[in-house]
């Protein structure tokens, strides 16, 4: 089944094997590392998903991959897991009978096997290793790999003799991973299996060089060059959703006095290539990109990613953002978001084609991403926890270093939801804006819409407050897009709640934006 011409064939084995979509943080760059003959230490918190990261690496290179456990009955667990998944999978181990242990010993001779699972004791006996250096072994994978360290409280003695490995399979990749391990148990580690031949360390989830932000969206070309400009002179990544935005923003910023490139798949080979390896090279190239840069991009000192439009998950933001500061040092990650970005998003899963219960679950996804968005609390607080990961306030995103005020914003939700209701559930927040504000635009006369009993009802406020409130109607479930799809806003179950005085709305008070727009216009 794994024939086919395949781009990534990682990834294809994620799909078609294990039937994930997306990988966990952290998982691509280690396959990638194996895949490559590279050592890597893997310290990742516990439920990332560590086995992935050899079992998927094991099915693209083939041959049999050595997989050290200390404990028999996460053996046997994982073996009937893998075997479930239809991938030959067999354990060796003291639970089993003699006849057992020599079926698998058979088809693990026969090349039957794809992964073989071992404790330490066993797999480093003379016998059991004269016997593997007649197979073709593609990677060794030592699991729990600090008990190897003396340094740590889980020393175990049968893991010492586990550093012979790299002197006996030399050109063997080999994968330590543990969800535990300061600094010197990570020395320890590296020095005891890979002969101090460290050649990627994977940390978990956490990046906390990464400075954390997000901001409203209003004029997505000046923001960005305002933030560029305070970055001037290193080195950058801009996302934007479309391949025609990125070559404008590029041309803007050049217009601007910064280095800008482009890429996009849209690009020929050529065009891509030079300017991929312009931002490689040169140090203070910003490259505006849609998503298909970045694969394989290892700069260490890329100061920052900045998101012109919502990415598509809070798994590939991470993994987007994770671009930036690999070097350590200080880095920023930043996100504009707005209303026409949910609405957008929102159609491409409805555009799919895929099964309902496939869209569902796309739009869970992205209800959890404008969460993040819209969250007052620590941004990587928000983020860790997705991923499983508890976390203490961060002291390095906007909600931690600017605490966001939160109003009651009861009254004003059941004025835009009193205009949303009037004008029949079908229009966009621009147009109900012009309702609240008494605008007598073409659109509002033509509709009748000065006659509404809301027309006028918000003239106590300014059209950016009304705009974020809407917004943060949309994120909070109150207001959906109306299902016709032509970004009219409707009512949802929770705004009826609200309407009916049953749920009161608290809102977030964006003063550093309107601060922000008041700069730029008396510019
Ligand atoms: P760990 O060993 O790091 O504690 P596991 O390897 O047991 O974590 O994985 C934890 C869970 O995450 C498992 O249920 C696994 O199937 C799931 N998982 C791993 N990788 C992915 C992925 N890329 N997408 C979705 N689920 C994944
Ligand atoms: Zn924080």
């Amino acid at each position: 089944p794994m024939s086919a011409p395949a781009e990534d064939p990682k990834r294809r084995v994620l799909k078609d094997v294990f039937g994930f979509d997306d990988f966990r943080p952290g998982q691509a760059p280690v396959m990638e590392t194996l895949l490559a003959g590279g050592h890597v230490l893997a310290v990742m918190p516990t439920g990332a998903g560590k086995s992935l990261c050899y079992q998927v690496p094991a099915l693209v290179l083939g041959g049999l991959t050595l997989v050290v456990s200390p404990l028999v009955a996460l053996m046997q667990d994982q073996v009937a897991a893998l075997r479930l998944a239809g991938v030959a999978a067999d354990t060796i181990n003291s639970s089993l009978d003699r006849e057992a242990n020599v079926a698998a010993w058979r088809r693990v001779a026969a090349g039957q096997t794809r992964l073989l699972y071992l404790a330490p004791e066993r797999l480093m006996t003379e016998r059991m290793l004269e016997a593997l250096a007649r197979l073709d072994i593609s990677l060794i994978a030592i699991d729990e790999a600090h008990c190897i360290s003396q340094w740590g409280p889980a020393f175990r003695r049968e893991y010492e003799e586990l550093s012979r490995l790299s002197g006996i399979f030399p050109d063997v990749p080999i994968i330590a991973l543990t969800a535990t391990a300061d600094e010197a148990t990570r020395t320890d580690i590296a020095a005891r299996l890979f002969a101090g031949r460290v050649e990627s360390l994977v940390l978990g989830f956490d990046r906390p060089n990464i400075k954390l932000g997000i901001e409203a969206k209003q004029n997505s070309k000046r923001q960005l060059l305002d933030f560029v400009q305070r970055h001037a002179g290193r080195s950058g990544i801009v996302y934007c959703l479309s391949r025609k935005k990125t070559e404008e923003m590029a041309a803007f910023l050049e217009q601007n006095g910064v280095t800008a490139l482009a890429y996009h798949a849209g690009m020929s080979k050529d065009a891509r290539e030079a300017n991929q390896n312009a931002f490689m090279t040169l140090s203070g190239v910003v490259m505006v990109a849609t998503i298909a840069f970045g694969m394989g991009i290892d700069k260490p000192d890329v100061a920052y990613v900045f998101h012109t439009d919502m990415p598509g998950s809070l798994e590939a933001y991470y993994q987007e953002i994770g671009r930036a500061g690999r070097d350590g040092r200080k880095a920023e990650a930043h996100m504009l978001y707005g209303l026409g970005d949910i609405r957008m998003r929102r159609l491409f899963i409805d555009d799919e084609d895929a099964s309902a219960e496939h869209k569902r679950r796309a739009h869970r996804r992205l209800d959890t991403l404008i969460g993040y968005c819209e969250t007052a609390q620590c941004r990587r607080q928000v983020l860790l926890g997705y991923f499983g990961e508890e976390a203490p306030p961060c002291g390095n995103c906007d909600n931690c270093l600017d605490q966001v005020p939160r109003a009651d914003g009861t009254a004003e939700a059941r004025i835009i939801l009193a205009a949303v209701a009037q004008s029949g559930e079908r229009f966009g927040a621009a147009h109900v804006i012009d309702i609240l504000l008494g605008h007598e635009t073409e659109k509002v006369l033509a509709r009748c819409h000065e006659r509404l009993a809301s027309f006028g009802g918000g003239v106590a406020h300014k059209k950016d407050f009304w705009l974020s409130l809407i917004r943060q109607l949309v994120a909070g479930g109150f207001l959906e897009p109306d299902p016709s799809g032509h970004g009219g806003l409707a009512i949802a179950e929770k705004g009826h709640a609200l309407g009916r005085g049953e749920i009161p709305f608290q809102y977030r008070v964006e003063t550093r934006h309107r601060a922000a727009r008041g700069k730029l216009r008396s510019a």
